[in-house]
């Protein structure tokens, strides 16, 4: 079977690969198609197409969208897929983005400041490699200076929601974000459901429902955080509501090291899934 991976990130954002290597290694990894899908960001995406052509991988320019999540505590990311990079609207989402961003990373560092850590933003722009700085690069940051053994441990104890030095970013509200990624030519689609932590299944309908009135095109039914239970709960979502399927690893390089590309905890995506997107945007 031919198989594909739709959501992966490179320096450009939070991974540690640059762009043109995360599409050689996936190319290693046996993929046929591949989505690059940095937070905020399409940076990644001309370096990314280049080695594509050159590989004959499929590439297909992504972009992830963090917005405002209906559901307390839990976390919405929109993938955009099939984008036009050119596009104005999509530009300047991301440029507000990377604003919104800036306001919030000197106030982690200055919280973990005050909690004795010698640490400063200099540290943290460089450890980004010049891609939009991230929570993954101050915990890669903290793992170095042997203030917690593991990024995991630095999400928990600091960085992550209700961590000692957590600071929220200003988010788009969903709609926005769905908005921008239409203008942009592209499919707007439910990245990892199982991050929305819903409490139970109507309440994951109702917002699957929501989102879908505001001009979803799709979910990720396969991702490394889904199990099997997950995947079948989300494929017939998906089927239910008339939506596009779509998988990816969310590698992210050694920043999350036990996710390799191609494969999506044990599970392959299959290539029709791709070419069901790639169709869609061509409507
Ligand atoms: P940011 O874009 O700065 O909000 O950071 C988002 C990144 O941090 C994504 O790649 C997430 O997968 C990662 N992340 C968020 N929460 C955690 C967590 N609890 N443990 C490990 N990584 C996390
Ligand atoms: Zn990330
Ligand atoms: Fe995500
Ligand atoms: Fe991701």
């Amino acid at each position: 079977m031919e198989f594909v991976d739709l959501h992966s990130h490179s320096t450009a954002s939070d991974g540690t690969l640059p762009p043109a290597e995360v599409v050689r290694r996936a190319k290693e990894a046996g993929v046929v198609g591949l989505a690059l899908t940095d937070h905020d960001t399409i940076a990644g995406l001309a370096d990314a197409a280049e080695e594509a052509g050159r590989l004959g991988v499929t590439f297909v320019p992504g972009i992830e969208i963090s917005a405002v999540s209906p559901v307390e505590g839990g976390t919405l990311h929109i993938l955009g897929y099939c984008i036009d990079p050119q596009n104005d609207v999509l530009r300047e989402m991301a440029r507000q983005l990377i604003e919104a961003r800036d306001n919030r990373n000197p106030q982690i560092i200055a919280a973990l400041q005050k909690l004795g850590i010698e640490i400063t933003m200099e540290e943290a722009v460089v450890q980004a490699q010049g891609g939009v700085l991230g929570r993954p690069h101050i915990a890669a940051l903290l793992v170095k200076k042997g203030v917690v053994k593991t990024s995991k441990q630095a999400f928990d104890e600091y960085l992550g929601t209700g961590g000692k030095a957590y600071y929220d970013k200003e988010r788009l509200a969903p709609g926005d974000a769905i908005g921008r990624i239409r203008q942009a030519k592209g499919l707007a689609v439910l990245a990892h459901p199982v991050q929305l932590r819903t409490q139970n299944d109507a309440q994951l309908q109702q917002v699957i429902k929501d989102l879908v009135d505001l001009g979803l095109a799709g979910i990720e039914v396969i991702h490394s955080d889904h199990g099997a239970a997950e995947v079948e709960k989300y494929a017939g979502l998906a089927d239910r509501y008339n939506l596009l399927k779509t998988g990816g690893s969310d590698f992210h390089g050694s920043n999350k090291k036990d996710i390799n590309l191609g494969v999506a905890n044990g599970r392959r995506v299959p290539r029709e899934w791709m070419d069901q997107l790639l169709a869609a945007s061509r409507k």
